[in-house]
């Protein structure tokens, strides 16, 4: 395998500091040269100091003179504000984009990259969530491959390697259930954020454990997975499994069912889809089946995580609902994170915002844009009020 040179859309996040570890512990397979970063500035530098790539991006424009001057001693670019993250996907000093911005703001650079032919190593889920049919379409015109990060569609990805065309019957979506697994709406309605970011596997960003404690997390990788698997919304499953071992399920039409599995650490996935199609040897933790451990499936309790049940919905409905789902949610997540609303105020939120937002059966991409503008005021009129 030559060197490939990765470009890490959201460096400094959960995603792309991991990414960095694997491209450190790689230097033959890979080099980073792209990295882009909002707020985060001093990491940004020091990432930039350590990998020497060709670009950099800081969002908040107010940084800009500060990562100038720290790096002026050496050839990288520096560039600031939103619009740039556009800019630099279209430049072409990298093979692939790694997509760790998080939220609807990773969605035009991804769109970029994937129009200049760049194949994506896909974290950002909200971007399949918003505007799935046009990013799929576009890569397939493109004929650049979508291979997904996010462990659960890394899992379905992996057991279908080597299936042509054999059709599923279904999928099965594991969740961990989050840090209020058994909780009922009693509980969940005094949940405050300090104790919504605990999740008991996985460490991450603070909006995706959110959404990990309400089960958002798990509606957007619904509708994820149909697009990135070309799935009806009767063929996708979800079921808890608090162990996190089985990232995934696929069942085929004979009836077969492949798993993956392995330890939970985000390094196994993001590896594997910088990677493919070959694998790499490492030193994570592996997991032992001779160690006493069960393993255990149930069905969510959606009555009390409603999100999942709005999240099927949008799945069911398509058209932009997802894009409004995804929307008001953001806007929710973000009022929780600051302390504005409550645990259970986020699902009313998105709900309320699904029910106002005009419904589009085949949206433009402008669309699109649209209405998430409109729901995002709209949920945040809610707030204000
Ligand atoms: P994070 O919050 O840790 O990092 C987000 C990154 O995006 C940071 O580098 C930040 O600077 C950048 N960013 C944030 N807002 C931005 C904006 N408006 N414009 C440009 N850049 C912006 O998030 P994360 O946990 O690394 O998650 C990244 C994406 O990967 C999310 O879509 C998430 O759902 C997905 N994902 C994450 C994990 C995980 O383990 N963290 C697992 C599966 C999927
Ligand atoms: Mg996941």
């Amino acid at each position: 395998m030559s060197q490939k040179r990765i470009a890490i859309f959201g460096s400094t996040g959960s995603i792309g500091t991991q990414a960095l570890d694997v491209i450190a512990a790689n230097p033959d397979l890979f080099s980073a040269e792209i990295l882009t970063a909002q707020t985060n500035a001093d990491l940004l530098i020091k990432q930039a100091l350590q990998f020497n790539p060709n670009a950099v991006v800081i969002g908040d424009e107010k940084k800009y003179e500060a990562v100038k001057e720290a790096l002026a001693a050496t050839d990288v670019k520096v560039f600031a504000g939103e619009g740039s993250l556009e800019e630099v996907a279209a430049l072409d000093c990298y093979d692939m984009m790694l997509a760790g911005i998080v939220g609807y703001a990773g969605l035009r650079p991804t769109l970029k990259a994937i129009s200049i032919g760049k194949p994506i190593a896909l974290a950002n889920k909200e971007t399949l969530v918003v505007a799935g049919d046009i990013v799929m379409r576009k890569a397939t015109e493109q004929r650049v491959a979508v291979i997904p990060v996010d462990s659960e569609h890394s899992a379905i990805f992996q057991c279908l390697v080597g299936e042509g065309r054999n059709k599923i019957e279904r999928i099965v979506l594991t969740a961990s259930g989050g840090p209020f697994l058994g909780k009922k709406p009693n509980y969940l309605v005094n949940v405050k954020r300090d104790h919504a970011l605990q999740h008991p596997n996985w460490s991450m960003g603070a909006k995706i454990t959110i959404d990990s404690a309400t089960l958002m997390n798990k509606g957007l990788e619904m509708i994820e997975a149909k697009w990135l698997f070309n799935l009806q919304p009767d063929q996708i499953q979800v079921l808890v499994h608090p162990q996190s071992i089985v990232h995934s399920l696929v069942q085929f039409e004979d009836g077969s069912i492949k798993a993956q599995m392995g330890l939970p650490d985000m390094k196994l996935p993001i590896q594997y889809a910088l990677a493919f199609p070959q694998r790499i040897p490492n030193q994570f933790p592996r997991y032992d089946f001779r160690k006493p451990n069960t393993l255990t499936f149930e069905e969510p309790d959606i009555k009390t995580f409603r999100n999942l049940t709005l999240a099927t919905e949008a799945l069911k409905k398509g058209g932009n609902m997802p894009c409004i789902l995804n929307a008001a949610n953001e806007i929710a997540v973000y009022a929780f994170l600051r302390n504005r609303i409550g645990f259970l105020d986020m699902t009313e939120l998105v709900e309320r915002t699904m029910q106002k937002i005009a419904f589009i059966e085949k949206p433009t991409l402008e669309e699109y844009f649209e209405s998430d503008g409109e729901a995002r005021n709209f949920a945040a009129s809610l707030i204000h009020m």
